[in-house]
């Protein structure tokens, strides 16, 4: 089972990284729809997408309308949009609003209360939880595949509210905005910054961590310090655009 890595920045594209999505092709499950979704299109295998949003800031769900031609060009014949219903009532009123974008979206749309679960087409159960540290909050998703336990968490500050449900996952994908320099920045936007996250990892002793969602002010080879969070949690990757990993 692959994950495919599509969209690895935060809040606006940069020449590296494009935001946030994240796709697991051979079950048709892809997670937010950031600048990145564009690329949807050439991993897909199946002939349904189910797609949940953690939430609906703009670097997360502006892709949504790319995808109307999935289903339209008969590429895909269902598209299921998953999220919180306060979300799916900010993407309907607001982001498919006549006067933003006059397409009538031909997704099926499904409500998610707070916390929950459910069974995909595949057989694969997801649960999720409403984040409450990001503006309008965010929503943690965990995916139960066969021999894997892979979890999403982006746009929120760390804390232990959430650690019972990463614990042991064997992938965690968590946002790292910023490096621990820009603390101040993170508490004040409801992001990551690097020492929390890593300490995060290594309480909830999760099997590898792949950090997203990076500032797009900072282009270079090292924008979160890997070298201190490795000091504390060893098994990091900083993912960009085009990252394909095995989930095994
Ligand atoms: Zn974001
Ligand atoms: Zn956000």
């Amino acid at each position: 089972m692959r994950v495919e890595f599509l969209g690895t920045g935060g809040f606006h594209p940069n020449e590296k990284r494009q935001t946030a999505c994240i796709m697991l092709p051979e079950i048709g499950l892809v997670f937010d729809a950031g600048t990145s979704t564009f690329r949807v299109a050439q991993h897909i295998q199946t002939e349904s997408l189910d797609l949940f949003l953690t939430h609906a800031h703009l670097d997360h769900i502006c892709g949504l309308t790319y995808l109307i031609t999935l289903p339209l060009t008969g590429r895909i014949k269902n598209l299921r949009l998953h999220g919180r219903t306060e979300i799916l009532d900010a993407v309907r009123e607001h982001l498919f609003a006549d006067m933003v974008f006059p397409v009538a979206p031909p997704f099926e749309f499904h409500e998610l209360k707070d916390t929950g679960e459910l069974t995909l087409p595949s057989g694969d159960r997801i649960e999720w939880m409403k984040l409450t540290h990001h503006p309008g909050g965010s929503t943690a998703f965990k995916l139960h595949l066969k021999n894997h336990v892979f979890a999403y968490v982006t746009d929120t500050t760390v804390d232990h509210s959430y650690k019972d449900f990463v614990h042991e996952a064997d992938t965690l994908v968590h946002e790292c905005y910023f490096p621990d320099s820009k603390k101040t920045w993170a508490d004040r936007t409801g992001h990551t910054h690097s020492t929390p996250l890593a300490n995060l990892a290594k309480d909830a002793n999760v099997g590898r961590l792949i950090a997203v969602h990076i500032d797009p002010l900072d282009e270079s080879d090292d924008p979160i310090g890997i070298k201190g969070m490795q000091t504390i949690f060893p098994n990091i990757t900083v993912a960009e655009d085009g990252l394909s990993l095995d989930l095994i």
